[in-house]
């Protein structure tokens, strides 16, 4: 006699989804991710398996019942966006009550067929099985190939033994990267945006801006983990393989950056800021201010592919909600940690999308979604135009100023020692940006940044108008903590979103020298 199959493919097709999520984004989210998410889900769908064989009394019935639903559960957004469009003539059939009908008398006509069928479902049951279980496999398959390829790249760190110990003043450090926020020449001539208001307002205040400013990389990761370990990710002790998009090695640079490891050894607090984006999640920092239940990237993208996604009140505005007021706490308690000395790391992600402030600060929502991509990815998936960018990029910056002015005051006003501020874009907007093609690219745009410094004697005297991010804190540990770092030559670099290590370097197109 045959073994009777357990109807596995309930819970397999329940934790399919969530896991071919993580692995098609795998370079750059932690398996901690998981840890949550996977048995919290295969309870869910352990739990609907035992509901259903209570009312037909045959787990292969009820599990034939349970994975049609769990399937619907998870695509029913995907065949929402793709029959939304739907019309004829006048009438618009794309709507949710008229699918959420549709499928709820699916749903029901497949657990009728069922409950009447006088069958064992051995063998149907056998073949679901195996299907189930091979898809499974095929997204951890990728999680683990990855994993294993990458390991040795992904637990390098940076060394800190060419660094001396200092003993003199210890001023407060504050690190503001202001995401995508571009050089105010590259916004009045491709944005027709004069920022030239917020630019004196940080002069005045007594900062030295670069006017020519680029940033070294295209791309946040990249930008910081070079900006924090004072090189070029390229020199660094890690094999950054140019076939692969695997992100993880930066996060692990970013995190364990020199920057950070010389100001703890000093005995400085670390204070940092929830940013909504996992690789700058700094939650090691010895303060970390964090909103409550924030989402992390992976949560929000799994929660995505569910119908409380089209709640709009429950999900997408929430999101938005809670990116506003991360910038906006940021901002408003930028100084105010009771520690000393301090240094403090702020990404905002803002101006980079979404874009969702008005110039006045009024709410706005760009895309029905809520969804962090930018140039060619933002304009794929939302449909958005260059023009539509641009008017958004300008508005948001425009409160955006307002909020950091502020903060820079009250930072000032309430440092008992002048501090050491540098504001900075870690690369330019992206209205011209495309992640496949160096040619298709305004390279100018994406890699001309705003970059910053406010020092406590107001001697800039080390500082010139190119200087790229690699070289912010060589100068600074040189000026201020006692280290000897010659700043490197100033080279920017473009690469694509697939190799993010391939690097070209276009110095001359985004810094022409004459
Ligand atoms: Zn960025």
């Amino acid at each position: 006699m045959k073994n009777k199959p357990l109807p596995w493919h309930t819970l397999l097709v329940a934790i399919y989804p969530p896991l071919y999520l993580f692995s098609q984004n795998v370079e750059r989210l932690e398996l901690a991710e998981l840890v949550i998410p996977i048995p919290a889900i295969t309870a869910l769908a352990a739990l609907s398996l035992a509901v259903l064989y209570l009312i037909l009394r045959d787990l292969p019935k009820a599990a034939l019942v349970a994975t049609p639903a769990w399937l619907l559960f998870w695509y029913y957004t995907d065949l929402y966006w793709f029959i939304e469009p739907w019309k004829i003539g006048d009438f618009w059939i794309g709507r949710q009550r008229y699918l959420a009908t549709v499928l709820a008398v699916v749903l029901v006509a497949v657990f009728f067929v069922v409950w009447r069928s006088r069958k064992k479902h051995e063998n149907l049951t056998r073949i679901l099985n195996v299907v189930a279980a091979c898809l499974v496999l095929m997204a951890a398959g990728t999680v683990v190939s990855y994993r294993v390829t990458n390991a040795r790249a992904r637990t390098a760190t940076v060394s800190t033994s060419d660094m001396v110990a200092f003993e003199g003043p210890l001023p407060d450090v504050y690190y503001v990267i202001l995401d995508g926020y571009g050089r105010q020449d590259i916004l009045a001539d491709l944005m027709d945006f004069d920022n030239s208001a917020f630019i004196e307002g940080l002069r005045s205040r007594g900062f030295y801006v670069a006017d020519k400013a680029c940033s070294n990389y295209g791309q946040t990761q990249l930008s910081l983990a070079s900006s924090l370990n004072l090189d070029y990710v390229q020199a660094l002790p890690v094999h950054l393989d140019p076939c692969t998009d695997d992100r993880l090695p930066l996060n692990r640079l970013y995190r364990g950056g020199k920057v950070f490891a010389f100001f703890q050894n000093e005995g400085y607090s670390l204070v940092s800021f929830a940013t909504g984006f996992n690789p700058t999640e700094l939650l090691q920092a010895d303060i970390y201010v964090t909103g409550h239940s924030d989402l992390t990237n992976y949560q929000t993208m799994l929660l995505g592919q569910t119908p409380l996604q089209l709640m709009k009140r429950f999900l997408v505005e929430r999101q938005f909600d809670h990116h506003r007021s991360r910038i906006i706490q940021a901002m408003e308690q930028l100084g105010a940690a009771q520690v000393a000395p301090k240094f403090i790391f702020a990404h905002l992600v803002s101006p980079h999308p979404p874009f969702l402030f008005g110039s006045e600060g009024q709410l706005v929502t760009d895309y029905h979604k809520y969804d962090m991509g930018d140039g060619s990815h933002r304009f794929k998936r939302t449909g958005m135009t260059t023009d539509e960018y641009i008017a958004y990029y300008r508005d948001q910056v425009t409160y955006l100023n307002t909020l950091v002015l502020a903060a820079v005051d009250d930072v000032l006003a309430n440092s008992p020692e002048p501090p050491i501020i540098i504001i900075q874009g870690d690369h330019g907007p992206g209205s011209h940006l495309h992640w496949e093609s160096l040619e298709d690219t305004y390279l100018p745009e994406r890699l001309s940044i705003l970059n910053a410094y406010y020092f406590p004697d107001g001697d800039y005297s080390q500082l010139y108008p190119e200087i790229t991010p690699v070289n912010s804190f060589r100068i600074i540990l040189s000026q201020y903590f006692g280290q000897d770092y010659a700043p490197l030559p100033d080279h920017s670099y473009y690469s694509t979103w697939e190799a993010p290590y391939a690097f070209s370097d276009v110095t001359p197109i985004v810094a022409p020298r004459d």
